[in-house]
């Protein structure tokens, strides 16, 4: 165009030319409209951008809602987005709202007569505040003298508002427009295809393959801009193959740009932000969590891929809830990754309190900012090309809350976060890209341009021509007085041709395609198109070409597989040689076929899992205390701060365990629950410590659950004994904790019915004692064999402790361990020869699974009052 002018200039008689300024419609407006305020003609007032105007209209909503009592099913923030849209589109398209005999029309309906006594106040507040909407300031210029008018032509505006068009007359000479037919020569030739991936596949590929053979300007125009972009920008992405590390490089231009707060640089940080909030019960999208975990720009550089972090991503995935809890959150961060950056992110926020409170937006500036410097956002240090061209835009982004003081008053740091959103919602992005990339329109912005091929996506029924809608606010009457385009079908149809004309017009090759089913429901080609099967439907979806081609299959041939191997070499630990002494067919069962156990349901924490907490919290505290010289040099508070820590760790490690089974303790029992545990183990450490501080002589701790092999006959067993202590003189004792009854009587006999402390003795020969260390609510003691311990209480000699419950008498600790050794490897020799007879000891049955399968109880021999005492009859 601009060539036309300067030529018919030029075929004049003159010397000089001055160029054509060329702007769009709205723009020029806005900029007249400043220049006359700037110099006086107008009054002073503020241009209210779409966020403060919308949230003007939620205030003043909300206010009314307020004044009128009662229940209301208003939804603010959706009502004032149709109250905005409603007055708008009511003055620029020639409404009054002084207009009495306008207004009375508003009083035969109930939405349209509360929208009339919104928009009075809505008014008034603009008024009183010297505040102006887009309207306003048309309306406005109206009023302005214009001595010398320019020469305004207007190319390629399908339809312009009244409003629009009066102020251009207004302030200039309009000459005849620059505008399309609006009558159809014959309808557009437009692609079938099956779906809308199928149509986004082809068209990619028609676009990808022009910008390979530099075929000229290619566009793209999507009729649903906001509907078909994400689709064909995936295929477009996949054709160029940039899904990947080339996720910048795309040589795709979308006219219509991104919201900011879409871009992933801005949707992490409102995603940290809301984190940030002060309130623990926010409960983050499960989708929100996965992503704040993969950020690349919120972890300081930190490697993504690490264990741990991977861990805690598996460990959010596998949460059956669609919705995390913060402090669910902060739980699995501590058990998963307590090193990361982002759980020291969480602990510092755990005690922040700069996110509490209310003030006005423009005061949480430097909170927004300091929080994100805490995750330390953006991340990374060398931002490619789009990143940096986003973190630009930060602090203009920032600006647009200081602009929503005056509408919002005071908001907390949540309410604060969503308006921002808000704006970033408002404020498009448009990343720069290189010339001679292929461009993706909305049907209106190509309009004028000129592309050496067009491609119209989504030419269906409902999209072109766009079907009449009435606006809810105004009344029906109004809307088709006005002539409001939305309410006139023939004004839409026409508007529909003059754009397809205009397209033909102006660009090389023209192409049309739409969609013919979606979600199962069959879709209509326009009537402005002439549908044709497609003959380039590429239906199937192609893997990414970075991807690896897929292995072939391997097949495996049966035949070699071998069944059954007599020279197995059994294993286990020491439950394997008390179930052999106590029932060998239980220790058949449990540790030759190995059926799982179905746990009992039981409320709150099961006796396994507490036994697993005082266990290990014991073993904290002496990781930390190592030996009886630090435990006594202690003062109370210090060893109730060490049992209380200890016990606090213990809990996280019972939580970690059972996360990895995909189990969540505290969701299970509650915080509540565990809290109490906590404080009840926490005391009983104290009890026992006070205890183990009593002991004679001094003794250090030089092995915890470390991991033996002890070989008993053709057996192997994995040993890992709670706890050696070395006494002075370099003796040791074995140590094993129980937080239920003890009897020294568990270790003696021909059939130990408790292996365990026996097997322990026989490591090594340095252990000359072994102790039950119990650690009950009812009292701690240690129960003992040995002499010479000092574990408190009445220290007899060996031959007297042992001599209840041996028939033979056994004089000295080494004739006892040789004792215990042909035992226990009798009983081994007895497990691997399959020795599987159903013979209880008395007292074994009562804990024991597995009456329903050895039907012991039901045995004729035994008394009724024998098979009560086995536990009512397993069956
Ligand atoms: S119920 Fe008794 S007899 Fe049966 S397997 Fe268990 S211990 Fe053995």
């Amino acid at each position: 165009m601009m060539q036309a002018v300067v030529e018919e200039q030029l075929s004049g008689d003159v010397s000089v030319i001055r160029p054509p300024m060329i702007q769009p419609v709205d723009g020029w407006l806005e900029s007249v409209w400043r220049q006359q305020v700037e110099a006086g003609h107008l009054p002073l007032r503020r241009l209210l951008g779409r966020v403060a105007e919308r949230r003007l209209w939620m205030k003043v909503i909300q206010e009314d809602m307020h004044g009128q009592g009662g229940f209301s099913l208003i939804q603010p923030a959706a009502a004032a987005e149709q109250a905005l849209r409603a007055r708008q589109q009511w003055l620029m398209w020639g409404g009054d709202a002084e207009d009495k005999s306008q207004r009375h029309h508003f009083s035969f309906d109930n939405d349209c007569a509360t929208f009339e006594r919104w928009c009075s106040e809505f008014t008034a507040q603009l008024d009183s505040n010297a505040w102006a909407t887009r309207a306003d300031i048309y309306r406005s210029l109206l009023t302005v003298p214009i001595e010398s008018k320019i020469s305004i032509v207007l190319c390629h505006v399908l339809q312009l508002p009244p409003l629009t068009h009066q102020v251009l007359n207004h302030l200039g000479l309009l000459h005849q427009p620059v505008a399309p037919e609006t009558e159809l020569f014959d309808p557009l030739v437009t692609k079938k295809f099956p779906s809308r991936r199928a149509e986004s596949m082809a068209v990619a590929k028609w676009a990808a393959q022009r910008h390979r053979d530099n075929a000229g300007s290619t566009a793209i125009v999507l009729l649903d801009f906001n509907r078909d972009r994400p689709e064909l920008e995936y295929q477009l992405r996949q054709e160029f193959d940039c899904l990947g590390a080339r996720y910048a490089a795309l040589p795709v231009n979308f006219s219509s740009g991104m919201p900011l707060s879409k871009t992933p640089m801005f949707r992490d940080a409102l995603m940290a932000l809301r984190v940030a909030s002060a309130y623990d019960s926010v409960a983050l999208l499960r989708s929100e969590v996965l992503a704040l975990l993969r950020s690349p720009f919120l972890h300081g550089g930190e490697d993504l891929d690490g264990i741990a972090l991977l861990q805690l991503r598996k460990a959010c995935t596998d949460l059956t809830s669609e919705h995390i809890d913060k402090r669910d959150l902060n739980h699995l961060a501590e058990t998963f990754a307590p090193e990361a950056h982002l759980t020291q992110v969480f602990k510092t926020l755990r005690t922040d309190r700069s996110t509490r409170g209310k003030r006005l937006p423009s005061r949480w500036l430097d909170v927004i900012r300091s929080v994100l410097r805490l995750w330390q956002w953006p991340g990374r240090a060398a931002l490619d090309s789009l990143e940096y061209q986003q973190f630009e835009r930060l602090e203009v982004a920032l600006d647009e809350l200081v602009m929503q003081d005056c509408i919002t008053g005071e908001l907390s740091f949540q309410q604060v976060i969503l308006l921002w959103e808000q704006c970033l919602d408002d404020r498009v992005f448009q990343p720069k890209t290189e010339e001679g990339a292929v461009q993706v329109f909305g049907p209106q912005e190509v309009v004028g341009l000129r592309f050496d091929a067009l491609w119209i996506c989504g030419l269906q029924s409902g999209l072109l021509p766009q079907r009449p809608q009435l606006l809810p606010f105004l009344p029906n009457w109004l809307q088709r007085h006005l002539g409001l385009l939305n309410s006139d079908s023939v004004a839409l149809e026409a508007s529909a041709v003059a754009l397809l004309n205009s397209f033909r017009a102006t660009h090389g090759e023209v192409r049309a395609s739409y969609a013919s089913e979606h979600e199962g429901l069959e879709i209509l080609p326009s009537h402005l198109a002439r549908p044709i099967a497609s003959d380039d439907s590429p239906t199937q979806q192609q893997a990414p070409k970075h991807w690896p081609e897929p292995s072939p299959l391997e097949l495996l041939d049966e035949g070699n597989v071998v069944v059954g191997d007599a020279d197995i070499q059994w294993g286990g630990g020491a439950s394997l040689i008390s179930n052999q002494s106590n029932c060998p067919f239980r220790a058949w069962v449990s540790h030759r076929l190995g059926p799982a156990d179905v746990a009992a349901p039981v409320f709150g924490l099961t006796p396994a899992e507490r036994g697993n907490i005082v266990h290990d919290a014991l073993r904290f505290t002496w990781e930390i205390l190592k030996d009886s010289h630090s435990l006594r040099a202690m003062n109370a508070t210090q060893i109730e701060s060490l049992t209380r820590e200890s016990t606090e760790r213990a809990v996280q490690a019972l939580e970690r365990r059972a996360e990895r089974r995909h189990c969540n303790v505290r969701k299970r029992v509650g915080s509540a629950c565990l809290d109490l545990e906590i404080q009840r183990v926490a005391a009983l450490l104290n009890s026992w410590l006070e205890l183990e501080a009593q002991r004679e002589g001094n003794f250090s701790v030089i092995e915890q659950e470390d991991s033996h092999e002890l070989t008993l006959g053709s057996l192997i067993l994995n040993l890992r004994p709670d706890r050696i202590d070395q006494l002075e003189g370099g003796r040791q004792v074995v140590i094993d904790y129980k937080t239920g009854a003890v009897h020294r009587s568990s270790w003696l006999g021909d059939r130990p019915s408790d292996a365990q402390l026996p097997l322990y003795a026989l490591l090594n020969d340095s252990v000359e004692g072994v102790a039950f260390g119990r650690v009950h609510q009812e009292g701690v003691e240690y129960v003992f064999l040995g002499e010479a311990l000092g574990l408190g209480g009445k220290e007899l000699p060996l031959e007297d402790q042992v001599k209840r419950y041996e028939v033979a008498p056994l004089e000295s600790w080494e004739e006892l361990r040789r004792t215990w050794r042909g035992r226990l490897e009798r009983l081994a020799d007895d497990f691997v020869r399959g020795h599987a007879a159903i013979d209880p000891q008395p007292q074994a049955c009562r804990y024991c699974a597995l009456g329903s399968v050895c039907r012991y109880a039901q045995s004729p021999e035994l008394t009724e009052e024998a098979s009560t005492d086995l536990g009512g009859g397993a069956s």
